[in-house]
């Protein structure tokens, strides 16, 4: 996902919620392509924000500003006219991060790559365990796949009675008397 970007829109309020629309939405005029609602639970504040969907080269030709107005537009068309005024907005494109992205996270990725189960070699698999996302069968390649795949390492650990040792206590969560 080094390739992504996000935009994101903050409103006073949730307004879509009044009109008893949840703010996810699929779209495929504009460059927001997946919405969701990124509003606090409580609803104090409201924020839409949206993947984008058009490319890394697209997105550098008509750059950040162009790219807000565009998916401004967007929200609009979608959500009705109060859309149309955020009190913040933002794009974040990680393509343009060099830290982030390389050249090839520039291409376009269609589908998500398929992950799956390690091919741990057999004489290791009581002693490497690999706990990242993409050794997910699930959700490969997103966050809740990292979480599954921890999990998964970690019932492997424990079965294996190797997490005997007590995690030790940051000092900065350690009681302090008063
Ligand atoms: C721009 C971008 C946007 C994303 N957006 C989303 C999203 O909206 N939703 C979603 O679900 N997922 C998203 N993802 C994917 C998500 O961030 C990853 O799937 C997730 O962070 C993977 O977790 P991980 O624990 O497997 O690996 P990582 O989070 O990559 O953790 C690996 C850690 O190991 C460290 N490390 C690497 N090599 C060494 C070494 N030799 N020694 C010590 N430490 C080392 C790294 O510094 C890093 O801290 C996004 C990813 C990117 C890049």
């Amino acid at each position: 996902m080094a390739g992504h970007a996000k935009f994101a829109a903050v409103y006073a309020r949730p307004f879509w919620r009044e009109a008893g629309w949840s703010g996810t939405a699929t779209s495929r005029r504009g460059p927001l392509m997946e919405i969701h609602d990124a509003s606090d639970a409580e609803g104090r504040i409201g924020a839409l924000f949206g993947f984008v969907g058009a490319p890394p080269p697209y997105r550098s030709g008509i750059g950040p500003r162009v790219l807000a107005q565009q998916a401004i537009a967007q929200l609009v068309r979608l959500f009705g006219e109060q859309a149309a005024q955020p009190l913040w907005q933002g794009v974040q494109d990680w393509a343009t991060e060099p830290a982030t992205a390389a050249a090839a996270d520039r291409q376009p990725l269609f589908e998500h790559p398929s992950y799956g189960a390690a091919g741990v070699p057999p004489a290791w698999r009581q002693r490497l365990l690999l706990a990242g996302t993409e050794f997910s069968s699930d959700h490969g390649g997103y966050l809740e796949g990292a979480l599954d795949a921890a999990e998964v390492a970690v019932a492997a650990l424990l079965a294996q009675r190797l997490l005997h040792t007590p995690v030790a206590r940051s000092p900065i969560q350690q009681d302090t008397a008063p």
